[in-house]
């Protein structure tokens, strides 16, 4: 007898058909001089999808695609699993020998590649052994200068041409069946294929659409890569809405600002890095109309915040992570607290939140009892999640899969946090950034959030060093604000950074060592390289 979930499997891919019917004369996508409309999109997504399978693309293969945010990449979103395959996104600030491991991993069919990005790819594609089949190059040429070389086996827009549009796309036979590969951005460990069903991509599509809240036709501002986490699955959301995609190459703040004036922005996405360029870029200047911005992906200082809504952007806040395909833990924000002091909205606000209706619970567990830890907004222990957008499992990887998501359901995130009395979670820090000094646990979010607040300082990352006597103790990395040089010496001395925290820190939790550096280092979704600084860190002699 056939079930709901597979005579009608539920797929973000429907969002697409609908978009042609309702929002068909409707700007979908803009980029520079080139416009479309969403029955163009749905068009040249049924064209991709028919060619696709034209030239041998079968249900279940896997598709990489390496682009920036152009307007072919976001059509792929859709016109790859359209064609019944699996969709993987490459982050395009990989180097060619990791993109090689994935595309071997992954058993890539067919690259996608923008043609800003070609050299990388081919360099990736050459380091296949001649043994192991590659994949098949399809050259996006992007009409953004760029230099590009012919030597690949078919071009993008001729796979528009010639495709059919009246293609009947291949639905997926079950909604558990994949629809995505992404590549975890390895921020503690190596990145593992995470593998979605078309059925927690729709949970956490609509979950993101209703929770920020996106109201119908949102004029949304692409700064979030569509490659991280399929742009927090919002790619799939703009077309349940009907949403206008403002697609650009690379950004600056410069870029941000006019772009958000000249296209009436009224949505935006982006890791805290984002916010933080923003709010301290030297041209920032009060926006004519609101924006909202949804931030994610690490953990955003309160400070931070503060200053980008003084410029008129009103900042959500969310959590979740590669395993669970978007945002599944927002900071639902409460009326009442618009009457509080400025300061203390913007530490509420910095709290990771509440369960969205996508997942079913969230609690946090005590590393050695397993249960459930007092909701008093200081004890800490694992955070876990369960319901209907976790992953099936990483590819080929039975025993990272198992030690991650248990038999009762139970997605363990290896985050540290606490719960608040309201029920509101707040992340401490990763279970492998937690610095234990004499004994003490110290949240690293909690000294860098202070460290923040310090006028002078632009960025800040806390991490362990090595000492005899306490076994670790706080190291603060950070780059101050105009100091491009890493000399220390433009607004800020490590003395007086050190004195800023004591004066507002327990003496336990006070860095012992300031390390000044022109800009910390970064994954390539953004995120401040811990591991890296934790290797710094221990050939450091200490202070
Ligand atoms: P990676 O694990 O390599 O960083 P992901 O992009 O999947 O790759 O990152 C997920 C992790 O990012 C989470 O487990 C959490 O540690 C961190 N994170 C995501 N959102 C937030 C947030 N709002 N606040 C704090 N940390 C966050």
């Amino acid at each position: 007898k056939p079930t709901s979930a597979n005579s009608c499997p539920l797929t973000p891919l429907t969002f697409l058909d609908r978009a042609a019917t309702v929002y068909g004369d409707c700007t979908s996508i803009v980029y520079n001089h080139t416009t479309y409309t969403w029955s163009q999109t749905h068009r040249r997504c049924l064209q991709v999808a028919s060619s696709l399978a034209g030239i041998g693309i079968r249900r279940g293969h896997v598709v990489s695609v390496l682009a920036f945010n152009i307007p072919a990449m976001y059509e792929l979103q859709f016109a790859v699993p359209m064609a019944g395959a699996v969709l993987n996104n490459l982050n395009t600030r990989l180097d060619a020998r990791t993109i090689a491991i994935i595309l071997r991993h992954g058993e890539s069919k067919l690259l996608f590649v923008d043609s800003h990005l070609q050299a990388l790819a081919m360099e990736a594609v050459s380091r296949f052994p001649p043994e192991i089949p590659r994949p098949v190059v399809v050259l996006i040429r992007d009409n953004v200068g760029s230099q590009a070389t012919n030597d690949v086996e078919f071009f993008y827009e001729d796979l528009v041409e010639k495709g059919d549009e009246n293609f009947q796309w291949i639905r997926p036979e079950n909604e558990w069946d994949p629809i995505t590969l992404n590549y975890t951005s390895g921020t503690t460990s190596s990145p593992k294929g995470v593998v979605h069903s078309h059925r927690a991509t729709f949970i956490v599509a609509v979950d993101s659409l209703i929770d920020w809240p996106v109201l119908k036709k949102p004029v949304f501002l692409w700064t979030l890569p569509m490659f991280h986490s399929n742009g927090w699955s919002f790619t799939w959301g703009m077309a349940a809405v009907g949403g206008t995609n403002i697609c650009l190459h690379k950004f600056t703040a410069d870029d941000v600002f006019s772009a958000v004036n000249r296209h009436h922005v009224t949505h935006m996405c982006g890791a805290p890095v984002v916010l933080n360029m923003i709010a301290n870029s030297p041209n920032a200047k009060p926006l004519e109309n609101p924006v909202h911005f949804l931030t994610g992906g690490a953990p955003p200082p309160a400070a931070v915040v503060l200053r980008t809504e003084s410029l008129g952007f009103i900042v959500s806040h969310g959590y979740g992570m590669t395993e669970v395909g978007g945002v599944v833990v927002s900071c639902a924000w409460k009326e009442k607290w618009n009457r509080l002091p400025v300061t203390e909205r913007a530490s509420l606000k910095a709290r990771q939140g509440v369960r969205t209706l996508g997942l079913t619970e969230v609690n946090v567990l005590d590393s050695e009892s397993g249960l459930g830890v007092k909701r008093d907004g200081l004890t800490q222990g694992e955070i876990v999640l369960k319901g209907g957008c976790l992953m099936l499992g990483y590819l080929k990887d039975p025993r990272a899969t198992a030690m991650c998501m248990r038999e009762d359901g139970w997605l363990y995130t290896g985050d540290v946090g606490v719960i608040h009395p309201d029920g509101y979670l707040e992340i401490k820090d990763r279970s492998k950034d937690v610095i234990i000094t004499g004994g003490e646990n110290v949240s690293s979010v909690e000294v860098e959030s202070v460290l923040y607040c310090n006028p002078a300082v632009n960025e800040a990352a806390v991490v362990a060093l090595p000492d005899k006597f306490w076994g670790e103790t706080p190291c603060a990395f950070v780059s101050l604000l105009g100091d491009k040089d890493g000399s220390g010496n433009v607004k800020a001395s490590s003395d007086e950074i050190l004195k800023f925290c004591r004066e507002r820190l327990p003496h336990y939790m006070v860095p012992k060592t300031v390390v000044f550096m022109a800009e910390l280092p970064k994954t390539a979704t953004g995120k401040i390289k811990k591991f890296t600084l934790r290797e710094m860190a221990k050939n450091m002699t200490p202070s």
